[in-house]
């Protein structure tokens, strides 16, 4: 029997899973993501070469989320029956202001973990479904809960604290950061890649969340995010930073309740809210409606001038890492990013930009500029595999 760690990121709508053998450093067995939960469910899997599985799971198109979690580890027993689950790695969106890394799942920290669903009430009750559903099948099998949010509790009170009063934020009103498995991920990766690992660095992560992070010294300085994953960047369906007054117009003035504010800010802003089109980067980029053109400009003006926010915090900078769906494949947004940054003293090299090569800045480019690809599943897997 090989003995492997599985890692499970389950969302509102999606979710992803991966097998990695116990040893370190090892690729993944098999990866895999179930989309559209809860109304057309649609299941793809790719074994450790990258082809697709032989025989792919059956997935019903209404099929609640504990059935797929345990229908999932079915098949996973009869698609590997050489393979011997001993520990499972969640992610889980919030790990509140103490948890500064990954945490063995008791009945204790789940009690933990609930008190901080309103914080995150979109994603964190479907981690916790996950591994209590994964605790029913696997009784004895050790379930780690990697946070998004503790790669950043390395901040100090100035980049973790907004202007409030004093008693809101020790009722924990702050901000928490988020994305912390990619960033944590690109931290390790830039050791064997980049000169400036221990300098000065920026990790643009930018896929339908997103959000960046100043690192110094492979550890999270200031970030884009803050109490909730609305803040900071234009994104696919949120606002991302919004004068707040626009919060209390919109109820006062305009009458909608609070859950109206919160689909908006949610879910119909954004991408998509601009366009009017769609919240996906690459449908943007193949429209030529003038919506998009300015869906697009407006979420590239945004993200350079959080950039040169964040650069504040580490007072200089020597690399900027882009990663995640859209800055690991969009040429078009990283060229107009960079070319809001030239003040800065970047320069991409065009030609290495187009075909999506590790190193795109110039060689006469001040900052180093790169694209690396993230994998939040394996820094989960490797948290897992301590407890294995
Ligand atoms: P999630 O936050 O859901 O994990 P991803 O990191 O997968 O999202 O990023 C999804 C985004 O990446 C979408 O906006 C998608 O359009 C964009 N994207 C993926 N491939 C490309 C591409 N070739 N060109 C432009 N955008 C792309």
């Amino acid at each position: 029997m090989t003995e492997a760690v599985l890692t499970i990121n389950a969302g509102s709508s999606s979710l992803k899973f991966a097998l990695f053998p116990v040893q370190d450093d090892f690729p993944a067995l098999l990866r895999g993501k179930v989309a559209g939960i809860g109304t057309a469910a649609a299941f793809a899997a790719r074994d450790h070469d990258g082809q697709p599985v032989d025989q792919p799971m059956s997935v019903a198109s209404d099929v609640s989320p504990d059935a797929l979690i345990t229908d999932l580890l079915r098949w996973l027993g009869r698609q590997m029956p050489d393979v011997d689950i001993v520990a499972v790695g969640h992610r889980v969106v919030h790990g509140g202001r103490h948890h500064d890394g990954p945490a063995r799942v008791t009945t204790a920290l789940m009690a933990e973990l609930t008190d901080l669903v309103p914080l995150a009430p979109l994603h964190q009750p479907h981690n916790l479904a996950a591994i209590a559903q994964v605790a029913r099948v696997l009784r004895h099998t050790p379930q780690v809960a990697c946070f998004d949010t503790s790669f950043h509790r390395s901040q100090g009170p100035l980049a973790q604290m907004f202007a409030l009063p004093a008693s809101v934020t020790a009722a924990g009103v702050m901000r928490y950061g988020f994305h912390g498995l990619s960033y944590a991920y690109i931290a390790d990766a830039l050791t064997g890649l980049s000169p400036h690992a221990e300098g000065r660095v920026i990790v643009a992560h930018l896929g339908n969340g997103a959000s960046m992070c100043a690192l110094y010294k492979g550890r999270s300085v200031a970030t884009s995010m803050g109490f909730t994953a609305l803040d900071g960047l234009m994104m696919g369906q949120r606002c991302g930073a919004l004068d707040p007054g626009v919060v209390l117009y919109l109820m006062d003035e305009m009458h909608l309740t609070s859950a109206q504010v919160g689909t908006m800010l949610y879910r119909e802003s954004g991408l998509l809210g601009v366009s009017g089109i769609s919240s996906d980067m690459a449908v943007l980029e193949s429209s030529h409606a003038p919506l998009a053109s300015l869906a697009i400009d407006m979420f590239c003006h945004r993200a350079a001038g959080e950039l040169a926010a964040l650069a504040t915090a580490n007072g200089g900078l020597d690399a900027i890492v882009f990663t995640a769906g859209i800055g690991e494949n969009s040429a078009r947004v990283r060229r107009l990013i960079c070319a809001r940054l030239a003040w800065l003293g970047v320069v991409l090299d065009g030609e290495a930009n187009a075909r999506h090569a590790t190193q795109i800045g110039a060689a006469d480019s001040a900052v180093a500029v790169m694209v690396i690809p993230t994998d939040e599943e394996s820094v989960i897997a490797n948290a897992a595999r301590q407890w294995a």
